[in-house]
């Protein structure tokens, strides 16, 4: 389902997170959120998510505003995996995927980790790759493969949209490449705060930039990250050249105290 981000505003405590943020995501497509530490991605996950409630504007999924929705639909059509989202209780990794049925637990049942419940976490695990760990107890784990196990535990909430905050954060080349494949080879409305510019030119369909709580630039990887929106955002100096395989944009940054070629 996609997105539609109508004129979102969100404070703290009178202080202004987000201000009149508008975007839409469509259904399918991955879409990056990118900004400087503090410019609001976590918060506006949160919004989409329906966690928090925008104090002025609507987030629409599928048109559904989604702070009308009951908290257990929201948690059954939304799945959103926070920044460091471990479990502190030692859990086997099929139990952590279980986790994820808990929005589609009968009410009059009660009871869940039945066999659907079990096929659904067991696909989710195979859809990321980790069907081999479902018997492994969490702690043993590698950061890539809880990373993996985390996006399967979304995953088991059979989810309409899937929230991912830093997904990459602490995770090797390899295991960031794998997992960004994963996320892209699901076919989910999708959207990842992402700090890597170049992760988001090689694998989002659209980028948001977020700075201050505003949204500053939005549209293809193309379109957004370009050398002079980056400099204002970031403060930084690049040049952008085309990949020479995929032909995306890839990011070249220059230190500020680097001497010029051939000085
Ligand atoms: P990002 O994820 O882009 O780093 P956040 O959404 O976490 O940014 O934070 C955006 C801004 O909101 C920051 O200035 C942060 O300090 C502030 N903020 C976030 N959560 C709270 C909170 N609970 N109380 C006060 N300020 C907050
Ligand atoms: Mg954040």
């Amino acid at each position: 389902m996609g997105v539609i981000l109508a004129d979102v505003s969100f404070a703290i405590d009178g202080v202004s997170i987000l201000e009149d943020v508008s975007a839409v995501i469509p259904a399918g497509t991955v879409t990056g959120l990118l900004g400087p530490n503090g410019a609001g991605k976590s918060t506006l996950l949160r919004l989409i998510a329906g966690l928090q409630t925008p104090d002025a504007g609507t987030v629409r999924l599928g048109g559904t505003v989604v702070a009308s929705l009951p908290r257990r639909e929201a948690a059954r059509r939304i799945a959103l995996l926070e920044q460091s989202a471990a479990p502190s209780v030692d859990l086997s990794v099929l139990e952590v995927v279980l986790l994820g049925r808990i929005p589609h637990r009968s009410r009059v049942l009660g009871s869940f980790g039945g066999d659907e419940d079990r096929r659904v976490a067991e696909h989710s695990l195979a859809m990321v790759g980790a069907e081999g760990l479902t018997d492994r107890q969490w702690h043993t784990l590698s950061g890539g493969q809880q990373q993996r196990v985390q996006i399967a535990r979304a995953l088991a909430q059979s989810p309409s949209l899937l929230l991912l905050d830093e997904p990459t954060n602490h995770l090797d080349v390899s295991a960031q490449l794998s997992l960004l494949g994963q996320v892209r080879r699901l076919g989910l409305t999708s959207v990842m705060a992402l700090h890597d510019l170049n992760l988001a030119a090689a694998y989002c369909d659209q980028i948001l930039l977020l700075h201050h709580g505003r949204l500053v630039a939005s549209g293809t990887p193309e379109e957004v990250l370009r050398p002079s929106v980056i400099a204002d955002v970031y403060g930084v100096d690049c040049d952008i050249i085309a990949h020479p395989r995929g032909g995306h944009p890839v990011i070249v940054f220059s230190p500020s105290d680097a001497p010029e070629a051939g000085a």
